[in-house]
């Protein structure tokens, strides 16, 4: 029996059209699909007839599978020569667990690849139409949790204000929204309540909805537009060009 063997795959932020040619191939290859809660039917519908699909994602009513579970059906899979594909939102190594799963499987002494897909983060800053990298406005641009895991002070908000403002640098936030008010009132250490922010709601799906705020007002714009997960939160001076062309909390839809 050919031994199996597990890809990581990004199922991108949500948009079909948006999966890289390596991606569709993949999936369409697969034997065994696992399937997180962020990644959509039209994609999971491209595997081939007779693929057994998992979903394994806390969305639809049902509870989440715990990780250890994932990583052990991934490498019994794999031990019975399936050809196993992890698909998941974005990109799998950004925020995806996909560094642990790398690690669990290669401990196991099972083949592992890795497909990218666009995270959520660039998608967003494209609905907006801004270049996180700005040269004019950004040296960078950090991909940081708004979600501390159990156990965990989650990041440092005032050292990363602090950076925002010295090193000229962009903030995208991930999982943000639910934290949003803590976040807010941390940034205020260093940031003026003047500065620019965006949410983006659903990037690249026909529901996609954005709201362009300041970071004072962060917290009254997600409450008044009822922004909710997945949304990204992307802070800083490359936001002002959006927030200039259509007016501080106004919302609109991407063409
Ligand atoms: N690996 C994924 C991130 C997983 S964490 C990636 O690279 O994109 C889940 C978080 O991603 C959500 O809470 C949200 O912050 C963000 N996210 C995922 N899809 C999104 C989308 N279509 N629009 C906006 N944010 C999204």
């Amino acid at each position: 029996m050919n031994p199996g063997k597990v890809t990581l795959v990004g199922a991108g932020p949500g948009d079909p059209d948006l999966l890289t040619l390596k991606a569709v191939k993949a999936i369409q290859a697969a034997t065994v699909l696992l399937v997180d809660d962020l990644v959509g039917q039209d994609i999971v519908a491209l595997a081939a007839p007779g693929t057994r699909i998992i979903h394994v994602g806390k969305r639809g009513g049902c509870k989440s599978t715990p990780q250890a579970f994932i990583e052990k059906l991934m490498v019994m899979a794999a031990r019975e020569g399936e050809n196993v594909v992890r698909l998941k939102g974005g990109d799998p190594l950004i925020f995806g667990r996909g560094g642990e799963e790398i690690a669990h499987l290669r401990a196991e002494g099972v083949e592992v690849q890795v497909i990218n897909g666009i995270t959520a983060g660039l998608a967003a800053a494209t609905a907006l139409g801004v270049a996180l990298t700005h040269r004019e406005q950004a040296h960078g641009v950090v991909f940081v949790t708004g979600h501390a895991r159990s156990g965990s002070d989650g990041p440092d908000w005032r050292a990363l204000a602090a950076a925002v403002r010295d090193a000229r640098l962009t903030l995208v936030i991930y999982m943000g929204v639910g934290g949003a008010e803590r976040i807010r009132q941390e940034l205020l250490s260093a940031l003026p309540a003047a500065t620019p922010v965006a949410v983006v709601q659903r990037a690249s799906l026909p529901d996609q909805r954005q709201a362009v705020t300041t970071l004072g007002e962060l917290h009254a714009t997600i409450a008044r537009e009822q922004l909710a997960s997945p949304a990204v939160i992307v802070v800083g001076d490359v936001i002002s060009g959006v927030a200039a062309a259509i007016g501080a909390s106004a919302q609109f839809r991407a063409a």
